[in-house]
């Protein structure tokens, strides 16, 4: 039975899909341990703070957060969780303003933890607490009504140089797929028609002899009108069973990410990637010829696979000429998304070592310069989609009040018709009339 209690939990969430879906999981453990979620910091009894140590940007997000929090609220308990956790140098500056370090893979043991610093009481009988092996078991409390995150597993094995996740999270531990499809097939039932297959490398899945594009095939084979993506995919681990598989199942959309993270082979080495260049390349002909030959209802009109990625400018001792050969890429590739990032030094990383000497400026103007050939590559590709049919998967209503949402390729559509209701996570078919470099616009058919 749910012990009901008066306290209060925030939960700030910083970084990527992994964290926002483990704080789904925290969310869901707490209410069903009798804690009601407030979305006003300055009530709660308890902030959990979801940190992300990837980026420079991100770590500095917290010192700023802390006193800001400690003005408005000094009782609440801060309890830190995420991937600065067990960063000895961050626990050394802000020690005092934290009350509880919280690894999330401790889930199960949150009450005991708390208990050091707040008289609690939870509720052991909990369905939650009968699984204490994995804190992936924990059902999620999900944000949204019709779009979720599924992780498929956790931790990264590869060690990129400059890569904080395999020391935050750990070693790759995949789910079982009878667990992952059962979640799935539960929320399809319920209405959810768009599923994110989530993990730090999602191509290197592997359970009980099933691999990713196995276990992509039995999402696929579920009954229900929805949509299948996935994140985030390593170019050494893109196999052509893969490629295959994403090209003939129905529900898998046509966006590939596929992070790059530099055009040339030898700061690829560096940051350890274990792939060249020349296969990367490779790979992403073989996505554009296979995967842009799908139709997902007969209505809809062909349009090419979409293409996105990460990468990084300024890896300590880029050359300019190591750079060109970035810009070369993005001009190949033809991407139609990309999160590019200035290189900052991670604390522990094998990188963190060597000296981060491309200037802050000079990482600036070669971002930029990324920057405005993908404006220019995905505004050619969105031209192709000028009066064109698309479905959309509605995701709400935008500032000037219109409905938007997005195609299986991951374009932003905003549609032109105010009058007739629509809802949230409903399929429509739109009409494209204007396109511009990321986004599209359209009218109801
Ligand atoms: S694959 Fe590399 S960049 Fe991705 S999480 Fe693992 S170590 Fe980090």
């Amino acid at each position: 039975m749910k012990k009901e209690n008066n306290k209060k939990f925030y939960i700030k969430t910083i970084g990527c899909q992994m964290n926002k879906s483990d704080s789904e999981r925290l969310s869901a453990f707490l209410e069903g341990n009798g804690y009601k979620e407030t979305s006003k910091r300055n009530e709660a009894d308890l902030i959990f703070i979801n940190t992300c140590g990837v980026r420079q940007s991100a770590e500095d997000r917290i010192y700023g957060l802390i006193p800001g929090i400690k003005r408005e609220n000094p009782n609440a308990k801060i309890i830190l969780t995420g991937c600065l956790v067990n960063r000895t140098d961050v626990r050394r500056r802000i020690e005092g303003s934290v009350d509880l370090w919280f690894p999330i893979v401790d889930l199960f043991n949150l009450d005991k933890e708390l208990n050091k610093i707040w008289d609690i009481n939870f509720n052991k009988n909990d369905d939650n607490f009968s699984c204490r092996d994995d804190y992936l078991k924990v059902s999620p409390k999900i944000d949204s009504s019709f779009s979720a995150l599924i992780p498929i597993g956790n931790g990264c094995n590869n060690f990129c140089s400059y890569c904080v996740v395999p020391y935050a999270r750990g070693r790759e531990k995949y789910r079982p797929v009878k667990e992952i499809i059962k979640e799935i097939r539960d929320l399809v039932k319920i209405g959810y028609k768009e599923i994110t297959l989530i993990a730090q490398n999602v191509n290197s899945y592997s359970s009980s002899s099933t691999d990713f594009s196995d276990l992509l095939k039995k999402v696929n084979d579920i009954e229900g009108n929805f949509w299948i993506r996935f994140i985030t995919s390593h170019p050494k681990d893109m196999s052509d069973k893969l490629i295959n598989t994403i090209a003939t199942c129905e529900k898998i959309c046509s966006h590939i990410h596929l992070p790059a993270q530099s055009g040339d082979n030898k700061i690829l080495e560096a940051m350890n990637r274990k792939y060249t260049i020349e296969h990367y390349k490779k790979l992403i002909l073989k996505i554009r010829k296979k995967c842009s030959l799908k139709k997902f209802i007969l209505q809809e009109d062909l349009l090419p696979v979409s293409i996105s990625t990460d990468l990084i400018v300024g890896f300590p001792g880029e050359t300019k000429k190591q750079f060109e050969n970035s810009k070369k890429l993005f001009k190949e590739a033809k991407y139609d998304l990309a999160y590019t990032a200035q290189y900052s030094p991670r604390y522990g990383t094998t990188a963190y070592k060597l000296e981060d000497n491309v200037g802050k400026k000079e990482k600036e103007r070669r971002e930029n310069e990324l920057l405005n050939i993908l404006k220019k590559t995905a505004e050619t590709n969105n031209e192709k989609y000028l009066g064109k049919r698309v479905l959309v998967l509605v995701e709400g209503k935008n500032k000037k009040g219109f409905y938007n949402g997005k195609t299986c390729t991951y374009k932003n559509v905003n549609i032109i018709e105010n009058n007739k209701k629509i809802e949230k996570g409903e399929f429509i078919m739109v009409k494209i009339i204007k396109t511009m470099d990321f986004g599209l616009e359209g009218v109801l058919i």
